[in-house]
């Protein structure tokens, strides 16, 4: 069903790792002081550890010396270790979640706003679940990365940092033994690091293919059964899904191997200091206390720095998932260079050897057309499918950007116009009509007219016929019409939204193939409704049956990109040309 091609497939290269960190820690650095607040807690953490060696080697010293009065106060200072552990736990990991949250919050907004401005080519090219894939399991990853690394890196960092500060303190040389294993353990990090964020980019291709074949199949329910699709979607998203799974385990796999190996090159390490430590000439130099607690802490080491080290591949997994972001957000918006307002057009059209060709394809779908229509004045589009209608109709409210030739509205060009005063001006319904979760009313009065008068709303409905059906619904305009008006007949949707263009009262109206759902008696009933909506406007009307057109100012009659007749339907029945043996092969139709 998907012939999209996958924006995942340029993968990398565009950033630079260092440039993604920046970007991403840009959207962090608000929250700074919640980071400050981390860092505190997991300081605190982090130096209940030391304490914890340091408190064994005073409880061994003790039991040594025969101080045995003080174990009140070692015992107390268990609870006390205990207390603000628990204490810099809590706060560590509340404020770095918040700040997590926030980012992801942000990064998913802005993601959001992004699409919003994106051109209608992207959206061609792109399949939906993919883009949703990104709003909800990319971003999800990214703060997965940032939180799970922030939080390892603090806790395990300070925790690091605070053993082996007591280590250096208790003997230094020592210490050293920890630190020849560095190099190695750097290794495995950096190779494990580089698979993971490999691992990530397919597994996100794998979320998104998952996404796309679910949505598709739910959609299209209906044609998956009827023409016996069963099977291949089936198939199809069984095959997304084995493959997310084994992108999954070989993620496992990276990841616990890199657990075990580090594990056995720190075990090497403290294999060594033991080896070391325990020479009499060293032993000689420490109380036993203080060799209990040096092999306690370097114990204690080994597992805050396993986990350090397997920050890297979360982060890679974050920073991947960041790339995809990063990757919509900086696709180009709708050009939208214009800066006069359309505000008060009358609804001047001129279309001057205007040539369009849709991006990626050869040929071009608009091949010169030259059309002047003045404001006011109703022209209907005829042809057959595929001749270049909708796509003439669709560059006024510019959804194709890159013509060539003019196209110009009250004598200025279209580009001039910013775009949404330009959209301001337009109302459209076409043949794919979209409704929106909310109430009959809402959806009329959609958008910027979300402030319209119960009466305004009402009278449209009125004069789209929307009225006719709604005393069959429950609670008439404040009807829950459910998600894509599902509960609707197509005729009826289309109702709906020739009522939310007639309450739009713009001065330029497209109805492409508008009223291609109705059946004849409702057509001729909102006829009526049009011819009055039409007048003093300028509009473009695309239909198939005639009697839709007959009344048009001008005809213009499109093959193949271009015009190939022009005039109002006498003139060109007179002609005995295209429009003529069209006209005669409906009435045999006994359309
Ligand atoms: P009509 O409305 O007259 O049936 P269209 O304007 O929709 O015709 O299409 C004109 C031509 O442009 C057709 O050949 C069609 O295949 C092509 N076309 C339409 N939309 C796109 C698109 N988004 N990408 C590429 N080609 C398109
Ligand atoms: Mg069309």
């Amino acid at each position: 069903m998907s012939s999209k091609t996958s924006s995942q497939n340029q993968e990398g290269a565009v950033h630079s790792t260092w440039q993604l960190y920046k970007r991403l820690l840009g959207y962090a650095r608000p929250y700074w002081v919640a980071f400050v607040a981390s860092f505190i807690g997991f300081a605190i953490y982090g130096a209940t550890q030391a304490w914890s060696a340091r408190w064994l080697e005073q409880v061994v010293n003790a039991v040594q010396a025969g101080e045995l009065d003080q174990r009140g106060m070692l015992a107390l200072t268990v609870l006390v270790i205990f207390a603000l552990r628990g204490i810099g736990t809590f706060i560590g990991t509340y404020t770095i979640s918040h700040v997590a949250r926030q980012v992801v919050h942000a990064l998913r907004t802005d993601l959001f706003d992004r699409m919003l401005t994106l051109p209608s080519s992207y959206y061609q090219r792109t399949a939906s679940g993919e883009l949703l894939a990104k709003l909800t399991y990319n971003v999800e990853q990214v703060t997965g990365a940032v939180t799970n690394a922030i939080k390892t890196g603090l806790r395990e960092g300070l925790t690091v940092v605070g053993l082996m500060g007591y280590l250096l303190y208790l003997n230094w040389k020592l210490t050293l033994v920890f630190v020849l294993a560095a190099p190695f353990i750097g290794i495995v990090v950096t190779i494990a690091s580089k698979r993971m964020r490999m691992l990530s980019r397919r597994l996100q291709k794998s979320v998104g293919d998952i996404t796309s074949s679910a949505s598709e199949s739910i959609k299209g329910y209906q044609v998956v059964r009827i023409f016996g699709g069963t099977q291949q979607e089936r198939q199809r998203f069984h095959k997304a899904s084995d493959n997310n799974r084994r992108q999954m385990m070989k993620m496992v796999v990276t990841q616990s191997l890199n657990t075990p190996i580090v594990q056995f090159i720190i075990a090497m390490a403290l294999a060594g200091l033991l080896f070391i430590a325990m020479h009499p000439s060293v032993m000689g130099t420490m109380t036993t206390g203080g060799f209990v607690a040096f092999l306690t802490a370097a114990g204690l080491i080994t597992k805050p720095l396993r986990q350090l080290t397997e920050i890297s591949s979360i982060i890679q997994k974050g920073v991947a998932a960041a790339e995809s972001i990063f990757d919509v957000m900086d696709q180009p918006a709708e050009r939208d260079s214009g800066e006069r307002n359309a505000k008060g057009v009358s609804g001047d059209l001129r279309f001057e050897q205007v040539r369009f060709t849709y991006p990626g394809q050869d040929t071009p779908a608009l091949k010169g057309i030259s059309l002047d229509i003045p404001s006011g004045s109703t022209v209907a589009l005829v042809g057959r499918s595929g001749s270049g209608k909708s796509t003439l109709a669709a560059m006024l409210p510019r959804f194709n950007d890159g013509w060539e030739g003019n196209i110009l509205l009250d004598g200025v060009s279209l580009n001039d116009y910013s775009l949404l005063s330009l959209r301001e001006q337009i109302a459209l319904v076409n043949q794919h009509v979209v409704l929106f979760n909310g109430t009959l009313a809402d959806n009329i009065a959609y958008g910027a007219m979300a402030g319209a008068s119960r009466e305004a709303i009402m009278a449209a409905a009125e004069a789209a016929h929307v009225t006719e059906f709604l005393d069959r619904l429950e609670n008439g305009l404040d009807t829950m019409i459910g998600e894509d008006g599902v509960m609707l007949s197509g005729g009826q949707r289309q109702r709906i939204a020739i009522a939310r263009a007639i309450l739009k009262d713009a001065p330029l109206l497209i109805l492409d193939e508008a009223t291609s759902a109705l059946d004849t008696e409702s057509e001729r009933h909102i006829q009526a409704a049009l011819e009055s909506v039409v007048k003093g406007r300028t509009t473009l009307v695309i239909a198939h049956r005639l009697s839709t057109i007959e009344k048009a100012d001008m005809i213009v009659v499109m093959d193949d990109g271009e015009i190939i007749e022009k005039g109002s339907h006498q003139e060109l029945l007179a002609k005995e040309g295209a429009y003529a043996s069209f006209r005669v092969q409906q009435e045999a139709g006994g359309a």
